[in-house]
């Protein structure tokens, strides 16, 4: 059964469950493709899918080193928004948003995306003027945005911390009603779904060890599967985009750090939507099963190991504390870790690179499960028609040559503290 509806439901549940095919398929490597995607991750599948979905380009593999969803677009804490104020970031979410009100109709696939609100908390009259500012700038690009007051917050967020005594007592807040969050595992399975429905071969357990070039040109994909013959390369392997840039001599403006997140144990309905802490890094949402779904700073050296340290831990949980008290009896079930490419202005990268028929999609700090629809819709333009979407044009990497950067934090470049 390949279409997914109410009516196959039944069908199927009256008839056995016998008629429902594979997802996706498990094909062998062919020789060649006219273009290969390197990761399996929501970027590298959603590309695939808008590839052949906007461009006709079927002819199409994603090598992905492990499984899809293995990396961070299975690991993160699927907060959408596109709260951005500097245009070229702006524009690029909001298109990205929009695509996300879709994405469970385009692909046949529940992503379970949830408009539950992202709310950002603050906490003294600097803060509320910069989100003031922040919240007019999303308007007058046609973005929702609402400033509330701290009645605002209360009626939003009765359990929050509103005595005289808080820590960082409540101003107010900036919220995107338009934001919340999406099952993560149904996002990668989706774009992995649609991909694979329009002729692209999606080869798991096929690490990309090396290329093979002909001067400035890729002309074949080195793999744990065998060597893959390319027309062109896209490059969307998150945490690992130094390691596999490397393999061609490139360095990019990009340093890997661990983010970690955790899970509480399921909890009756709570917090109704993401709330941010605006006096420290942390934020949390409650998932559809109950559980408290919470995350804060990355880790600050490098790495490019998949798990955390507990000094992030204790300053994650301590954040929280400060935030809601009563999270204070709450057990922590679960945490985990992913690798972060942090771009040295804390935007992303969705570019064509030094190499010919290299492109890069990249940087993408702790923000780029949102991003996954609108940077797929991007990287497959730029790598269809060799130049950037009109939402992609000011995230080349020649920034970092010519200093016009994107510097929506404005903290310069030191990607821990984006
Ligand atoms: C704990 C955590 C919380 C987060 N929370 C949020 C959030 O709330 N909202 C938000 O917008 N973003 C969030 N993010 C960020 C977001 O998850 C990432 O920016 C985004 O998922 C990165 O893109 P991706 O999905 O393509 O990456 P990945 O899923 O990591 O895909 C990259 C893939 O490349 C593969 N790969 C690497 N090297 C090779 C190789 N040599 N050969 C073949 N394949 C290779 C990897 O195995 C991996 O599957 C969070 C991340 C983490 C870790």
């Amino acid at each position: 059964m390949a279409e997914y509806s109410v009516f196959s439901l039944i069908r199927e549940g009256l008839s056995g469950h016998k008629g429902w095919i594979r997802a996706w398929r498990d094909p062998e490597p062919k020789k060649s493709y006219d273009v290969i995607i390197i990761g399996g991750g929501g970027h590298g599948l959603a590309t695939a899918y808008y590839l052949a979905r906007n461009h006709g380009i079927t002819n199409v593999a994603v090598v992905e080193k492990g499984w899809i969803g293995g990396g961070n677009v299975g690991r993160n804490t699927t907060i959408v928004r596109s709260n951005y104020m500097l245009d070229g970031n702006a524009h690029f979410y909001e298109h990205s948003l929009k695509l996300w009100e879709g994405l469970s109709r385009d692909l046949n696939y529940n992503v379970m995306f949830s408009q539950r609100g992202v709310l950002n908390l603050g906490h003294c009259d600097g803060q509320m003027d910069a989100f003031a500012r922040r919240g007019n700038l999303m308007r007058l690009n046609g973005i929702d945005a609402e400033l509330l007051d701290r009645e605002g917050v209360r009626k939003l967020y009765p359990h929050l911390d509103y005595s005289k005594d808080a820590r960082w007592p409540i101003y107010g807040g900036l919220l995107q009603a338009r934001g919340g969050t999406a099952r993560h595992d149904a996002v990668a399975w989706g774009f992995a779904r649609g991909a694979d429905r329009r002729g692209v071969d999606i080869l798991q357990n096929c690490e990309v060890t090396g290329f093979e070039r002909d001067g400035d040109r890729i002309t074949g994909v080195k793999t744990s599967r065998g060597t893959i013959g390319c027309g062109r390369v896209g490059m969307a392997v998150a945490g690992n985009t130094s390691r596999v840039a490397a393999m061609l001599g490139l360095k990019l403006p990009i340093e890997s750090h661990v983010l970690q997140a955790f899970v509480s144990e399921p909890l009756k309905p709570l917090i109704d939507g993401v709330v941010t802490y605006g006096a420290g890094h942390f934020y949390i949402s409650q998932s559809d099963k109950g559980g408290l779904v919470l995350g804060g700073d990355i880790d600050f050296h490098n790495s490019y190991a998949q798990r955390g340290n507990l000094p992030v831990v204790e300053n994650v949980m301590a954040n929280g504390l400060a935030m809601m008290p009563y999270l204070s009896r709450v057990r922590i079930l679960r945490s985990w870790g992913g690798i972060m490419d942090m771009s040295m202005d804390g935007s992303p990268i969705i570019s064509k690179t030094p190499v010919d028929n290299l492109y890069l999609n990249a940087g993408w700090c702790y923000g780029g499960f949102k991003a996954t629809p609108g940077s797929g819709y991007a990287f497959a333009h730029t790598i269809a028609h060799d130049a950037p979407h009109e939402t992609n044009r000011e995230m080349g990497l020649e920034r970092f040559e010519t200093g016009y950067l994107l510097d929506e934090g404005g903290k310069g470049p030191t990607p821990k503290l984006h």
